[in-house]
């Protein structure tokens, strides 16, 4: 069968019912600690409202920073199982349970889409906490289904941009598209006594913060794409990839006429930057 004709075949299944107007905003969400899927928070009031105000999806793809895997996968089972993939938390945090279903057609489109990117139909992960720590305070009742879409770890940050932008017409579609990470990311630099001071970062994050907002503002994605190249803040920064790369994903997924509007853009234990956008 033709494969392009499958694909929209596919969609429309997937579609059926959606009026073509509910173009779907894009997020890219600071997720921080685990703990802030069960405190009560300023961040997580954030994303309460943000559930509030936006359309409601169809369905949501979280690409989330901690499912960095060998190639491309995308959880396909019906009831993805809530992971709990950290260690040292109170018990309250690891009997939190987030059952979403997972969303078949919608994996299956998309592995059509990203072709000739091969994808593979994941059932064995589930949802991580980069994906129900912070779904968990847009759409409590885990009434919406969720899909998670891994990260290639071999793969740069151009190559990833490139990847979200087929993603695209998904937005038309009734699909909410979340990545989840954070700008600013060192946990070994982490200044634990001070975890609770309010908006508290170091001079190297502060000062990547504002260039990485004034950047995703301009519009400089040759900078964001080029971020390993920027000098000794940035590095410290982002020491390793992962939580940085969900946010490329949200950038390649914008459009000319989307504009972005930033929040949560506060500082957490001195290295850790809980910023996030709303693409609309
Ligand atoms: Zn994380």
């Amino acid at each position: 069968m033709n494969t392009s004709l499958d694909t929209l075949g596919q969609l429309r299944t997937f579609t059926e019912g959606l009026p073509l107007s509910d173009k779907m905003p894009v997020l890219f969400l600071g997720h921080g600690s685990p703990m802030n899927a069960i405190e009560d928070n300023i961040f997580v009031k954030a994303f309460q409202e943000l559930g509030n105000s936006i359309p409601t999806p169809k369905a949501i793809i979280c690409v989330s920073a901690h499912w960095f895997t060998n190639g491309t996968m995308v959880t396909a089972m019906d009831f993805p199982s809530t992971i709990h993939d950290f260690g040292g938390f109170p018990k309250e945090l690891y009997e939190v349970q987030y059952n979403a279903k997972g969303e078949r057609e919608l994996a299956k489109t998309t592995k059509e889409i990203l072709k000739p990117i091969e994808v593979k139909l994941d059932y064995d992960w589930g949802l991580d906490h980069g994906a129900w720590s912070v779904l968990k305070h847009l759409y409590p009742k885990a009434d919406i289904p969720v899909i998670q879409l891994s990260i290639d770890y071999r793969k740069g940050p151009e190559y990833h941009f490139e990847l979200a932008q087929k993603l695209k017409n998904l937005r038309e579609k009734g699909v909410l598209i979340v990545g989840s990470g954070n700008i600013v990311h060192n946990l070994g630099l982490l200044d634990f006594p001070n975890l609770n001071k309010e908006n508290y970062g170091f001079d190297w994050a502060l000062e990547s913060k504002n260039k990485i907002n004034d950047w995703i503002i301009d519009g400089d994605l040759k900078s964001l794409i080029d971020y390993r190249n920027k000098g000794k803040a940035i590095n410290l920064s982002i020491p390793t990839p992962e939580h940085f790369l969900p946010l490329i994903y949200a950038l390649g997924l914008k459009q000319k006429s989307d504009s972005i509007s930033i929040f949560n853009d506060q500082m957490v234990g001195g290295s850790i930057s809980m910023t996030s956008l709303k693409i609309s």
